[in-house]
């Protein structure tokens, strides 16, 4: 009687972004024998950062908070990363309007005259609903947004509710900004509650040396191959099987950690209970370009220098927004050196896909000029961003169909990434992993080392 063939591992995860990484770190800890396979050269996924000359460009992720990031914190504890090591960003939030910048964003200065570029109505509205999410808080849970109190209404819904300038310098700015979203398509509840959980810009923080700072830490606790394309993954009776261009992988289980488009993708004859859910996973895109100075150039307010200036859809047709990374922090530039990033307003992103590299360059660096003078004569080098899955996009459908996929039974193959928490951050796609690697856990049902069960084969 010929043996049972031994999978070649615990588990195989596919994807080196946070989400990826803290499920391997999990599972790795739990005894399993866990291997990571990521496309790229790098870890990271949209929080890689890279060196140049003395820069450190963030390609993706910007900052993190203090508050309502609990699983990073924790993770971020567990790895022995000092506090100091992620410290708080410099500069200020505001917004353009009417031809200056109007710091305050996101604190207390909203609320007060001329603060944030609202009027007495708006800063009323605002009070309003900064009451209603306050009177309803422990209904805005990151982990429940089909739960609150907004229902599947859009972002646009919601603001409509309110004084316009609520939508037009306020929400619209924060959702394309941050998330590349277009308010109409996007359910409101995910945004409200990670505005509730977060708080306001003065607790944001940045990862000293780099936004890659967390992934490379995990990276250090597993084992991760660079450089090596999953094709297909295919449940089979007993795991799963990964398809790479050189050859075949087994394994007992499979956590795919990539966008929920590119998880369709691969695993093309998912159950309905999944293939709906990942379907209607849709992402926006989003285009960044880094501008390296030969002087310290930031967008300024009253003569300061700010770290964020939001460009409004109905100011800005071309940015949605101008940072100062030198501002969010000095050790990301040389010293008597600036780092820019202008980020293209979420509307000419599909049109911009097409463009060569230099035209899409020229024309977000001289949209930029308004806010930033003498850009394009400090400018020494750029580099171009480009993110067809940037965030999940929570449309009010993925928000309804996301409670069956939730309840889904633990199978083989199972799934991490910010998506599966419907949360546009760095936060949902690390609570997506320990999510993972508990289901992975509770479904093996031991914690038996690898080589522990192979010599039990062999017997
Ligand atoms: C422009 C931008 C700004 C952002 N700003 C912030 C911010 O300030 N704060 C914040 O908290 N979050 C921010 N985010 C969100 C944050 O970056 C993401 O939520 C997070 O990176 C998602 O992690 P993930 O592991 O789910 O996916 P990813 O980070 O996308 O990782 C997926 C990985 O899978 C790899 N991969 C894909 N296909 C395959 C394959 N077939 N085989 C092998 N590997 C594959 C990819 O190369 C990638 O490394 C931002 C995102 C973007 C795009």
């Amino acid at each position: 009687m010929s043996r049972p063939v031994s999978p070649d591992l615990d588990v195989a995860v596919v994807g080196a972004g946070p989400a990826g990484l803290t499920a391997a770190h999990e599972l790795s800890r739990a005894g399993l024998s866990v291997r990571v396979y990521e496309s790229h050269r790098e870890v990271g996924g949209r929080m890689r950062s890279f060196r140049h000359e003395g820069w450190t460009v963030d390609r993706g992720a910007e900052q993190v908070p203090s508050r309502g990031y609990r699983a990073t914190w924790e993770l971020l504890d567990r790895l022995g990363v000092r506090h100091d090591q992620v410290p708080r960003i410099g500069g200020e939030v505001a917004v353009w309007r009417e031809g200056r910048a109007r710091p305050g964003v996101g604190g207390p200065a909203a609320l007060v005259d001329g603060g944030a570029g609202l009027g007495p109505a708006a800063r009323l509205d605002l009070v309003r609903l900064l009451g209603r999410i306050a009177r309803d808080r422990r209904h805005y849970d990151g982990d429940r947004p089909h739960d609150t109190p907004v229902g599947a209404a859009t972002v646009r819904a919601v603001a409509g509710r309110y004084h316009p300038d609520l939508h037009d310098y306020l929400l619209q700015p924060l959702v394309g900004c941050c998330f590349g979203w277009d308010t109409a398509r996007s359910a409101a509840a995910p945004m409200l509650s990670l505005l509730a959980e977060v708080g306001p810009p003065s607790g944001w923080r940045t990862y000293l040396d780099g936004m890659d700072l967390l992934t490379r830490r995990l990276a250090d606790t597993v084992e991760v191959e660079t450089g090596r394309a999953v094709r297909e993954v295919v449940q089979t009776e007993d795991g799963a099987r990964l398809r790479l261009d050189d050859g075949e992988v087994t394994a007992r289980a499979a956590v795919l950690a990539v966008p929920a488009p590119l998880a369709a993708a691969l695993r093309p004859e998912a159950p309905p209970d999944e293939a709906e859910f990942l379907g209607a996973c849709t992402f926006s895109s989003a285009l960044k370009v880094s501008c390296l100075l030969d002087r310290p150039l930031a967008p300024t307010a009253d003569g300061r220098p700010l770290y964020l200036l939001l460009t409004p859809a109905v100011e800005e047709d071309v940015l949605t927004a101008v940072i100062a990374d030198h501002v969010k922090h000095p050790g990301r530039a040389p010293h008597g050196r600036g780092l820019l990033t202008l980020m293209a307003a979420p509307g000419i992103v599909p049109g911009l896909a097409e463009c060569p590299e230099e035209e899409t360059k020229a024309r977000l660096i001289a949209a930029a000029e308004r806010y930033v003078p003498g850009l394009g004569r400090a400018t020494r080098h750029t580099f171009v961003h480009a993110f067809p899955h940037a965030l999940p996009e929570a449309t009010p459908r993925a928000l309804h169909l996301r409670e069956r996929f939730m309840r889904r039974p633990t199978r083989p193959v199972e799934y991490a990434g910010d998506w599966v928490m419907l949360r546009p951050a760095s936060e949902g796609a690390v609570r997506s992993g320990s999510l993972a690697a508990s289901r992975v856990l509770s479904r093996l049902g031991t914690r038996r080392t690898h080589s522990e069960r192979q010599l039990e084969t062999a017997r």
